[in-house]
């Protein structure tokens, strides 16, 4: 039966409360709270018991027929909704908003919170290491505005950026933006992409929140970065509900003080993961991060992925980090305390828009309490930071919350002895009546005679006094039991002084638990007031554990502190790729990068497999290190600030937009070009390997021509077109370098060494031998090669020597070839003139 065919007439007042609210509900599964149940009615019910793979069932509701049902128990229900958030669909939790017990009529009940895959605060689904955004799209048509906050830790960023459609996707994809809220739904092929190509959540809001939270743009002058945070607030504190008391201030990115990578430089690279696995084992954040906590985890990515272009402020890194390596004890320390401190960022985000129970709050205090220990290795460190330590708070949560505590906060035990009268007077009834109880036992025992009589107690009959049922006889009239309870070989009785004791003990136990909830709500409120302050403290512990990391780095794999300079000059001497060198069996063969100001490309020749694309990803590697403030695996290093990084690293076909390797090359190539300035770095690995061996040849020169004459920016440039490193000779800021190998008879050695000049040969044959390619193949493949070579040599094929100018055009034979096959009409020629012809044409194909 659908929602929309129910009869309001006939329906219970319950379920009409039900309609109405799921009424301004459309698009959510609705979670309608019953005791200690979610239920989900109708379609939702439905969905989710698809979906959950519950079973679905039905309720009367004064219908002739049943209404579909499907419920989930409130206790557990976190995990359900992540998967149907993770699904993609959006929760709406409707809670009862009064005490059942006292309801007149049918409880109240609301909404309380919508939760969708950007909003999920507190669940397990969360990564401790990643930020989950959802992020609001402002089209300016002239620019994009993007405002993105993570709800759990309670961040705000706003970025503008120029209205490229290309550049907004490559944004929120290097971002993991989870969740995008846009005005309208006009952009199909935006919300396409997003949607459809990367699993991008799209909702729809256009309105803007006026009335609150203006502090948090306080400082902020362009009023289209703040329309921007009303948009997203609006989406966040109307829509779905949140109370966003936690988030900061909103900061301002501008893209102009980071070096700036696009998603895919960031992929080819393996920042963050690894490219084929997309693991984060083997990337270069799994082998940088020995951070002790989560903040430190987070913001050791942020780092990496927004490097600097200050100088000054890079070099402040560098001098925090070789002072905690000068102390060794004091980092040690330091690396210690950190270890004890929790998620304080998450803690607080839970605590203002999630369900937080004690077991939060001891965490708190946990991390709170190395607090005094921390500001005094800072003091000894000199590091400047003001740490506050919280020790009022501390001493509240010390003397308040219970050790031990349950994961609901419905059930008590959430508040220590001695932390309010009001509560241990309660708990004095509550042990008082358990002494009674026992000595009550005895008591009756002795008056009695029956010896195996028991006192108890059970939840639905409360306390009793149970009697086998061989000794029923000798209750006498004059003890004035009453039955309660008839069991197969016993009676349960309850006496008026057990009765009276019983009223007594029940009551103060559910005093005890009304006002244990009501005491842990308190104390949450006294935290919540100092939110912003303890995030601002979450913060800092997170930069010093990065920096203590970064420092452990710089020990542990032997980097050194780079010099940076402003004048293109770049000195890499005995370089390494960390993430290789950590990892590979092999010695890992240190390499230089030597580029004066004068040299802007290097033209890497060598063959397959000699190391070619790991040198090329070790410069980067290092820039990038060297510019968030890390050590760098070199002997030493001279590093230029670079803007942008563009890589063209590798095939790997962009599988789910279903364009081609060689369409994927290529427009990776024109993004670089058409984006790179003087100050960047740009990575061509084998460009123009996925078409056709002249096109490809064509374009390879044709793109590193152009570079060298109108970017000049640092670049190196790998391929197996042999004919190009002729252009060192006309262009003097090309360099030629090449990857030995050592060749040996049939046999080649990877000596992984980058040296001066060209090679003028590919070993393809070589490697397809080390590949264990049958001998058989191996064999005619020498043959076949041979053949070239020689044709080659004898023909000095003009079109192979594509060398310098190929746009000055020889007379082309294939061109007059395709002349005369024009000019030939088939139907209207001789047998024999047919015969002189094909003549003709072989003589001109030589
Ligand atoms: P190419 O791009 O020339 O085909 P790669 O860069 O892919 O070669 O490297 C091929 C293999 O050689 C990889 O397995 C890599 O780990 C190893 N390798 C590359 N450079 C070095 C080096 N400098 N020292 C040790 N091993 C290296
Ligand atoms: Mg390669």
């Amino acid at each position: 039966m659908k929602r929309n065919e129910v009869d309001l007439n006939k329906i219970s007042p319950m379920m009409r409360q039900y309609m109405e609210i799921k009424d301004s509900y459309e698009e959510e599964l609705l979670f309608f709270r019953l005791g200690d149940f979610y239920e989900l009615f109708f379609e939702d019910g439905i969905i989710a018991s698809r979906e959950l793979e519950l079973t679905l069932t039905g309720k009367n509701a004064g219908l002739d027929e049943r209404i579909p049902m499907c419920g989930v128990p409130f206790h557990s229900v976190k995990p359900y909704i992540e998967k149907l958030v993770n699904k993609g669909y959006k929760v709406a939790i409707c809670e009862q908003l009064e005490d059942a017990k006292e309801a007149k009529g049918v409880v109240k009940r609301g909404v309380i919170e919508v939760i969708s895959k950007g909003t999920i605060a507190d669940y397990e689904m969360l990564k401790e290491h990643d930020n989950s955004y959802i992020c609001g799209v402002l089209d300016f048509n002239y620019i994009y505005i993007l405002t993105y906050a993570d709800i759990s830790t309670g961040t705000i960023n706003s970025l503008t950026i120029n209205h490229d459609k290309e550049k907004l996707v490559n944004e929120l994809l290097s971002l993991n933006v989870k969740e995008v809220i846009l005005k309208d739904n006009l952009d199909s092929e935006l919300i396409n992409i997003l949607k459809n190509n990367y699993g991008i959540e799209i909702s729809f809001s256009s309105e803007l929140l006026e009335d609150r939270y203006n502090d948090l743009t306080e400082s902020v002058n362009d009023v289209r970065c703040k329309m921007g945070v009303k948009h997203l607030l609006y989406y966040l504190v109307v829509k779905e509900l949140k109370d966003m008391s936690h988030l900061d201030k909103v900061n301002i990115i501008d893209k102009e003080d980071y070096l700036q990578m696009d998603v895919h430089t960031i992929r080819n690279l393996e920042l963050v993961e690894t490219l084929r696995l997309k693991e984060r084992t083997y990337s270069l954040i799994w082998l940088l991060d020995k951070t002790k906590t989560a903040m430190g985890s987070r913001l050791l990515k942020d780092w990496m992925l927004k490097p600097l272009k200050s100088l000054a402020k890079i070099n402040e890194r560098y001098d925090k980090i070789e002072i905690l390596n000068n102390e060794f004890i004091l980092k040690e320390e330091l690396r210690n305390n950190l270890a004890e401190v929790y998620d304080i960022e998450r803690l607080c985000g839970k605590i203002t828009c999630g369900s937080i129970g004690a077991r939060d709050l001891l965490q708190l205090k946990n991390s709170l309490k190395v607090l005094p220990l921390i500001k005094n290795i800072i003091k000894d460190l000199k590091f400047g930071y003001e740490i506050d330590t919280f020790d009022d708070l501390y001493n509240l949560l010390e003397k308040a919350i219970y050790e031990n505590p349950p994961v609901g906060i419905k059930e008590g035990y959430l508040i220590k002895d001695g932390y309010s009268d009001e509560l241990d007077e309660l708990k004095a009834i509550r042990s008082g009546g358990k002494d009674f109880i026992a000595s009550f036992e005895k008591e009756i025992k002795e008056q009695t005679n029956i010896k195996n009589l028991k006192v108890g107690y059970n939840r639905v009959f409360g306390y009793y006094i149970e009697v086998s049922k061989g000794q029923v006889s000798e209750i006498k009239e004059e003890y004035h039991w009453e039955r309660r309870q008839t069991l197969a070989n016993c009676e349960r009785y309850i006496s008026p002084l057990l009765k009276e004791k019983e009223a007594l003990i029940l009551n103060a136990e559910e005093k005890i638990i009304d006002l244990e909830y009501k005491l842990f709500i308190e104390i949450k409120e006294v935290v919540k007031k100092d939110i912003l302050k303890l995030k601002q403290t979450a913060l800092m512990l997170g930069e010093l554990d990065v920096l203590a990391s970064l420092a452990v780095d710089a020990e542990e794999y032997g980097l050194v502190r780079p010099s940076l300079n402003n004048e293109n000059k770049l000195e890499i001497i005995d370089g390494r790729h960390p993430v290789i060198e950590k990892v590979s069996k092999e010695e890992y063969v240190a390499n230089d990068c030597v580029m004066p100001s004068n040299i802007n490309t290097l033209l890497i020749t060598g063959p397959n497999m000699s190391g070619k694309s790991t040198y090329m990803r070790q410069l980067a590697i290092i820039v990038i290190m060297a510019q968030l403030g890390c050590f760098v695996p070199a002997k030493k290093a001279n590093i230029p600030i670079i803007d942008k990084i563009f890589t063209r690293i590798g095939a790997s076909d962009d599988l789910v937009s279903g364009e081609s390797t060689f369409m994927v090359e290529m427009n990776e190539a024109r993004n670089a070009i058409c984006n790179a300035t003087k100050d960047s770095l740009i990575l061509f690995d084998e460009l123009g390997r996925g078409t056709a061996t002249y096109d490809g040849m064509s374009l390879a020169q044709a793109i590193l021509e152009y570079i060298s004459k109108n970017i000049k920016c640092k670049t190196l440039f790998s391929t197996h077109y042999h004919e190009i490193t002729s252009l060192e000779r006309k262009f003097t800021n090309i360099k030629n370098v090449h990857v030995a190998a050592l060749e040996e008879g049939n046999k080649i050695t990877f000596l992984h060494k980058i040296k001066n000049g060209a090679v003028d040969k590919s070993y393809g044959i070589h490697v397809a031998r080390l590949a264990k390619m049958p001998d058989e193949i191996i064999n005619k493949a020498s043959e076949i090669l041979v053949g070239y070579e020689n044709a080659a040599r004898s023909k000095k094929i003009e079109k192979v020597q594509l060398t310098m100018d190929f746009e000055e055009d020889k007379p082309n034979i294939k061109d007059d070839l395709r002349d005369k096959l024009k000019n030939i009409d088939p139907l209207n020629i001789t047998p024999i003139e047919a015969l002189n012809l094909m003549y003709e044409l072989k003589q001109l194909d030589k």
